[in-house]
């Protein structure tokens, strides 16, 4: 079983410290899939300045070289992966940015160009910002054979790109839900990968204010009974010592059992 941690918002506005005070006694026994904004516009968030909440001014990470160096240095020694989590993940009017963003091809272009000139890695996961996926951002995702890490992927074929697997993934997805006892509304989190023409997909189990040791123990324990694998998704920007107390007993909850391997998330796509 693969056990893996993504962890979103790392941009512009992330101090190295604040990654390392989460994670530095974490990334060496499981590297950790940071989401990383390349060109980040503020947004009201604990983290970034007020003054840029809504001064719509896009900030490169190549700007910042504190946490470039860091990111090169942790993703050269394991620690961590990048993965591409949208281009500015700024709100538009009509929604997430890859929901409502007029140009989404664009972004994940030049997405993976500021990442990869920047640090040096090859992207292969896509994390939309807010978990936010219109059929258009989708596509703009999959045309990138970039692999989708969302959390809790809702399932309607009507807000996918057509292609002949969605119909036996949406069977497949319904069938596990079912078997579960839930019904359509019931949060759910499909254990396996969904693999598509160009790309896959995994849904993760979110770390955030208010999950509890349980949520993460149960979700883990119900994805282990049905042969599958297991992704936390939080943010290091609110993860305090409650979460990271979480974080912890859960994972050595995992690593109890001897077949459980911590892996990149990368890997789960393997
Ligand atoms: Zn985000």
């Amino acid at each position: 079983m693969k056990v893996a941690i993504r962890d979103d918002d790392t941009c512009y506005f992330t101090a190295p410290e604040e990654l390392e005070r989460v994670y530095r006694d974490v990334w060496d026994q499981v590297p950790v899939c940071v989401a990383t904004v390349p060109c980040a516009v503020g947004y009201e968030r604990a983290g970034i300045p007020k003054e840029h909440w809504r001064s719509g001014i896009p900030f490169p990470i190549a700007q910042n070289r504190d946490i470039v160096a860091a990111l090169r240095q942790w993703a050269a020694a394991r620690r961590l992966t990048v993965a591409l989590h949208g281009f500015t993940h700024e709100d538009f009017r009509g929604g997430y940015e890859f929901q409502a963003a007029p140009d989404p091809d664009r972004r994940v272009r030049d997405g993976i160009a500021h990442l990869t000139a920047a640090l040096g890695r090859p992207i292969s996961i896509f994390v939309p910002p807010h978990n936010a996926l219109s059929k258009r951002g989708l596509a703009a995702v999959s045309a990138a054979r970039l692999n989708l890490l969302g959390s809790f992927l809702s399932f309607r074929p009507t807000l996918r790109p057509w292609e002949l697997r969605t119909l036996a993934n949406w069977w497949r997805v319904r069938t596990v839900r079912a078997r579960s006892g839930r019904s359509k509304r019931d949060r759910f989190v499909y254990p396996y990968v969904l693999r598509y023409r160009h790309h896959a997909e995994f849904g993760c189990h979110s770390l955030v204010p208010g999950t509890t040791e349980a949520d993460l123990v149960n979700g883990f324990e119900e994805a282990r009974r049905l042969g599958g694998d297991f992704c936390i998704a939080t943010h290091y920007w609110e993860v305090d010592a409650t979460l990271k107390d979480v974080l912890r007993k859960v994972l050595d909850h995992c690593a109890r059992y001897a077949d459980v391997r911590f892996v990149a998330a990368e890997e789960l796509f393997a």
